[in-house]
């Protein structure tokens, strides 16, 4: 079976089918490098497709769970194979549908399939522990069941890895799976439904609803019938979806937005910090949701650095992400173009100082696709609009500190907690700041963008609703504990 119809329509997977929403009607998937071009079209689907499939995925559960975790791995194995001799084609679509160069969107799906292949093995590990019982003749353990059907809500900005890192652990310990991605990358998640297909997945075990994110992410949320919800994206709505899925009792895991800092001490390696910075800031166009944001300089360094971080800005070469050479794309889409145009008149407006970009990059203009020069702004203080939101673009901000301390306690001013950094030799101030900063990921003399899959990954303060996704902290959300007390 196929995605797609005759005309670059990509259709909803339901019950191990291909099927068109009853609705009719399309949304055009548009390649932000180049606006002309429509990479596919997905479905835009009402309720009742919803309801189809979250029924399909609660008949297929049954017989899911009770295959050992072995078996339900074996389809992972298959899967991530799949995904590899399919990497150059799934990598394509993605580049061509959000934006990110070639060279990331080839390593974001290798990671794609290593997440596969890791909770693969997660079939044959230890799902509880015994538990010494006061009484001499009984046994006591613990072990995991699965929570039944899990909806998954997925963004726009890591098409691949996102998705994968939420079904593959909720399909290894047991549960069927409903995802509704973002239907910006709607082709992507369509191509890794095919990797399924093809990995022999029985029917029902995994769906993917197209559709706006007021139906059918929300329908998600609110629908009886899906016991777990597990969602990434903005601030804005996960608190709606997280209020939403209590109100229903459904467990529910929000990983949300960022605003993270990375603090330059006077004793950092300067060449390091600088190569960093713009890594963590200014790959994939600043849309990562532990892109480094706020840039915190000690005033002794703060010059040379300043000097050293436009020189290198200045070098990146922006442009399609197809085409060899270029280090930063376009914004992923038109709502993020205005957006990240709105914060840079913000910043304009409320007094920052802005050093360098701000406008469309010469040569490649809006009429071609939604460019953005790197733009960074100086003497800008915490209470300014581009010192406290998150603006999901290739904005970096610099803010000078009098000393470490008043460094760790400006990049502690925020109401997020995502992912934080610092730079420097200094083992005191490395531990001050992995003991006082209040992020979920802290990184020492490493950008703040940066994600492991075998490690807990997620947010503190409004990042998050404070579960972890990724590596073994996956089962605690996937699962539940029962516990069994046996006497003879
Ligand atoms: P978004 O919140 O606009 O959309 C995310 C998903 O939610 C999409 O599938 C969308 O269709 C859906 N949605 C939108 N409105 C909804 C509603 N009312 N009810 C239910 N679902 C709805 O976010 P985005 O623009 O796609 O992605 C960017 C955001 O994601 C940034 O804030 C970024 O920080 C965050 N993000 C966080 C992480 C993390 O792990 N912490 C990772 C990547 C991205």
């Amino acid at each position: 079976m196929t995605a797609m119809n005759g005309s670059s329509t990509y259709l909803n997977y339901i019950g191990g089918t291909w099927v068109p929403s009853r609705t009719g009607e399309r949304e055009a998937s548009i390649n932000p490098a180049n606006k002309q071009e429509v990479v596919g079209y997905v479905q835009q689907s009402a309720l009742p497709d919803l309801d189809d499939a979250v029924q399909a995925a609660a008949e297929a559960q049954k017989g899911w769970k009770r295959l050992a975790g072995s078996a339900r791995g074996d389809y992972l194995y298959k899967a991530a194979a799949i995904l590899e001799r399919r990497l150059d084609e799934v990598a394509t679509a993605m580049t061509k549908e959000m934006g990110k160069t070639l060279q990331e969107a080839k390593g974001e799906t290798a990671r794609g399939v290593a997440i596969l292949r890791y909770y693969a093995g997660e079939g044959m590990r230890s799902v509880g522990e015994v538990i010494p019982s006061t009484d001499s003749e009984a046994l006591m353990f613990t072990t995991r069941v699965p929570l039944g059907v899990v909806g998954v809500i997925t963004p726009w900005n890591f098409p691949v890895a996102i998705p994968l890192w939420k079904i593959a652990p909720a399909l290894v310990y047991g549960n069927s799976v409903v995802i509704k991605p973002a239907s910006e990358t709607g082709v992507t998640c369509a191509k890794l439904m095919e990797c399924f297909e093809e990995a022999g997945l029985p029917p029902g075990v995994i769906n993917m609803v197209f559709g706006s994110g007021s139906v059918i992410g929300r329908g998600i949320a609110e629908h009886p019938g899906i016991h777990a919800l597990s969602f990434t994206g903005s601030n804005a709505v996960g608190k709606t979806i997280g209020q939403a899925a209590l109100a229903r009792g459904a467990k529910y895991q929000l990983e949300m937005g960022g605003k993270n800092p990375v603090v330059v001490a006077p004793d950092a390696d300067l060449d390091l910090a600088v190569e960093a910075t713009v890594s963590g800031g200014l790959r994939s166009t600043g849309q990562k949701c532990t892109a480094t944001s706020r840039v915190i300089i000690h005033q002794d360094i703060y010059e040379p650095f300043k000097e050293r971080l436009l020189q290198r800005i200045a070098q990146i070469k922006i442009g399609n992400g197809m085409q060899d050479g270029v280090w930063m794309g376009p914004c992923a889409s038109e709502r993020q173009f205005n957006t990240v145009q709105a914060y840079i008149r913000k910043g304009v407006e409320e007094g920052a100082r802005l050093l360098y970009g701000g406008s469309i990059p010469e040569g490649i203009g809006y009429t071609e696709g939604y460019f953005i020069e790197p733009t960074v702004f100086e003497n800008v203080t915490s209470d300014m609009t581009i010192a406290r939101e998150e603006i999901f673009g290739p904005v970096l901000v610099l803010m000078k500190a009098e000393s470490v301390e008043e460094a760790l306690r400006l990049a502690n001013d925020t109401e997020f907690g995502l992912s934080a950094s610092i730079f420097t030799s200094n083992i005191g101030a490395m531990l001050g700041f992995i003991q006082g900063m209040d992020a979920g990921l802290v990184r020492i003399n490493a950008e703040s963008a940066g994600v492991e899959l075998q490690a807990p990954f997620g947010g503190m303060k409004q990042s998050s609703s404070h579960s972890r996704e990724q590596g073994r902290a996956a089962i605690e959300f996937f699962t539940a504990i029962k516990t069994v007390f046996v006497k003879s």
